[in-house]
């Protein structure tokens, strides 16, 4: 049994007309926690379980927490989820939902994070948001589908917070023998792998300014970064601004609201500038979903990028 279900892949004819090209979505968006994660946390979770761990600790508002708590109702293995101050209401409200239990603690995920470490012991077991091997093998399970689906992509589009999907996408990659570059996106101010690859060093950024709040990591994992300097990962900064505008639009054409985060990635397909893409005939977008803001939040937003512009 898996956590996590099959999504649709389909062709978006508009994109592909607008743009000269096959443009293959990957609906990620439509998992029952609303994103990607549940590949991962999904079997994280299961094979924590068969180890014996009789309780889930998560550090994450976002959609890891969510997909932790998803999967601790499905398996029957109760979840706490410890979230800082400053995890928006909506959120919270759709944990609570999972029936986890939720604990404030901190100003900020940091502080979350060291209380959720305090909160372990022999029979829990900590789910990492994207750090653990299990993680990337679950996720890798996207690339599978596709595969299997006979779709004929010549470069994946992911976004990048602290690379557990991408070493997912990379990892599935390799296991069917497939040389196709990958297209790391990230938003400024989350740009923690382009800024570590232009350095040459994994040192990460001091402070994250993009209110892709799933893209927030100071640092992406050891092994993203060397996943990233090993295979063709090109590494692509988007704008906040770049990202709403995409949300809105992919809520026109596809009728699924998806966060910031998301954005991202399907702004390499709305954006002016097709210089990124110009060397693909047929790129794949893992529309990496997101629950966690709602229109009102990405309608603020907007109002808010426009009028620091102005
Ligand atoms: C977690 C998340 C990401 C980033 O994934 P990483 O594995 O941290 O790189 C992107 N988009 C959404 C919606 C997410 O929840």
């Amino acid at each position: 049994m898996t956590l996590h279900v099959e999504t649709p892949l389909v062709q978006s004819l508009g994109l592909s007309r607008a743009l000269g090209k096959h443009v293959w979505l990957k609906l990620d968006a439509l998992q029952p926690s609303g994103s990607f994660k549940i590949r991962g946390i999904g079997l994280a979770c299961e094979t924590y379980r068969q180890q014996g761990k009789k309780k889930f600790i998560a550090s994450s508002g976002g959609n890891a927490g969510l997909a932790v708590a998803y999967a601790g109702r499905k398996l029957g293995v109760p979840v706490t989820v410890v979230i800082p101050r400053s995890t928006p209401a909506h959120a919270r409200t759709l944990l609570e939902l999972e029936g986890a239990t939720v604990v404030v603690h901190g100003a900020a995920w940091s502080e979350a994070h060291s209380h959720a470490l305090c909160l372990l012991d022999d029979e829990s077991a900590l789910i990492h948001p994207f750090d653990d091997p299990l993680l990337w093998e679950g996720h890798s399970s996207v690339i599978d589908e596709v595969i299997a689906a006979g779709c004929n992509f010549d470069c994946v589009i992911v976004a990048v917070g602290g690379g557990g999907l991408m070493s997912g996408v990379i990892e599935g990659l390799n296991r069917h023998r497939r040389r196709t570059p990958v297209i790391a996106v990230e938003t400024d101010g989350a740009d923690c792998l382009s800024n570590a690859l232009a350095r040459g060093e994994n040192v990460g950024i001091p402070r994250i300014s993009s209110i892709a709040r799933s893209l927030g990591a100071n640092r992406v994992a050891q092994h993203a970064f060397d996943l990233a300097r090993t295979n063709d990962v090109r590494s692509v900064v988007v704008t906040d601004a770049e990202a709403l505008q995409s949300c809105s639009r992919f809520l026109d054409d596809q009728r699924i609201l998806v966060e910031p985060a998301c954005g991202a990635a399907l702004a390499l397909l709305y954006r002016e500038d097709q210089e990124t893409l110009a060397s693909f005939d047929s790129p794949l977008v893992i529309v990496c979903g997101g629950a966690t803001a709602t229109y009102d939040d990405i309608l603020k937003w907007q109002a808010a990028a426009e009028s620091s512009r102005a």
